[in-house]
């Protein structure tokens, strides 16, 4: 096999979110405003490469609010917190930021609807994932978590009950789809949630990975073991005919027996993974001969989300 056969099929859209961006910019913003330390509840996002990049500028990651000091900033993540957290950090006089990102809060805010309707909500994601406990926190005694299709059949519901499923926002859509049918057949009466609640995002990132999965001796996902959207990036690889699919934080973690005999290699990266570690992979992929790079484009993405009111410019007309 010549050089020049060899050949890189980069997804696009991959890489950072909407939601992630807002939330990066969040931390950004509070160390430029008030100053280092900068507390941040749980990873603002899930990737190692920015964690360390924002613990090195001031930021200070905690597991619990209760870890912070008195009238300290805390900036809430991009996957959201009950309200029960929220009460904490306002017994401890903490000055809160919050970087849900909005497509998680209008899951909050579905659960909060569903149970005042008197609803069950059986809410379809991944136990112990920060959002997840977000989320059925708004409504803890009539979430119910459906973590597979394994966690369909421990539920049990009377006739009279009525249901509805929501789901976490980074799933793999078929595999929902296919827990959401099985749901449907034990309880005929489930309704469906008024619009999808896996978002653009997470969707998006898997079209382009079902688009270029079946020509690829090897797919390449660019993301942490932690991050949910980035693992469901390899699934969906292997699932659409990718001969094999790995799942790196950093380039060097490509091991070169998995380059071997590769002619079609596809690149992608989850949506909390900025893009100078997708360029590490180019770099070094070139290295091995990969130097023919093709961008497979399945959607263009222009959504923003504003920042924290308290981080907005106070008038931008003015700049
Ligand atoms: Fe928001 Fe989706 Fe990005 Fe999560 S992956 S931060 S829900 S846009």
């Amino acid at each position: 096999m010549t050089d020049t056969a060899k050949k890189v099929l980069l997804a696009a859209p991959r890489g950072y979110c909407a939601g992630v961006d807002r939330a990066v910019e969040t931390v950004e913003r509070a160390l430029e405003k008030y100053g280092a330390p900068v507390y941040v509840r749980k990873e603002i996002v899930h990737n190692r490469y920015v964690v360390d990049t924002l613990a090195e500028r001031g930021a200070i990651f905690v597991d619990e609010t209760t870890e912070v000091p008195e009238g300290a900033h805390l900036v809430f993540s991009a996957h959201g917190v009950s309200p029960a957290v929220h009460s904490e950090a306002k017994e401890l006089s903490l000055h809160t930021l919050d970087a849900t990102c909005p497509l998680v809060t209008k899951v909050h805010n579905e659960v909060k609807r569903f149970a005042k309707a008197g609803y069950q909500i059986l809410l379809i994601g991944h136990e112990g994932h920060e959002e997840v406990e977000g989320t059925a926190g708004e409504a803890p005694d009539v979430v119910h978590l459906v973590d597979g299709v394994e966690g369909v059949e421990r539920l049990e519901f009377s006739d009279d009950d009525k249901l509805i499923w929501l789901s976490q926002t980074t799933l793999s859509v078929d595999e929902t789809m296919t827990i959401v049918q099985l749901l449907k057949q034990k309880f005929p009466n489930l309704q469906d949630p008024p619009s999808d609640d896996i978002c653009y995002a997470t969707q998006n990132r898997q079209v382009a990975v079902k688009a270029i999965a079946p020509q690829c001796d090897l797919v390449i996902v660019v993301g942490s073991q932690n991050s949910s959207n980035s693992k469901r990036l390899v699934e969906v690889a292997l699932q659409n005919g990718a001969a094999a699919s790995y799942l790196v934080d950093y380039a060097h973690q490509i091991e070169p027996e998995w380059l071997e005999g590769v002619k079609t290699m596809g690149l992608t990266s989850g949506a909390s993974v900025p893009e100078i570690l997708v360029q590490g992979v180019l770099d070094l992929v070139a290295e091995h001969g990969f130097n023919d790079v093709e961008t497979v484009t399945t959607a263009s993405e222009k959504l923003v989300f504003g920042l924290p009111r308290e981080l907005r410019p106070a008038d931008r007309s003015k700049r």
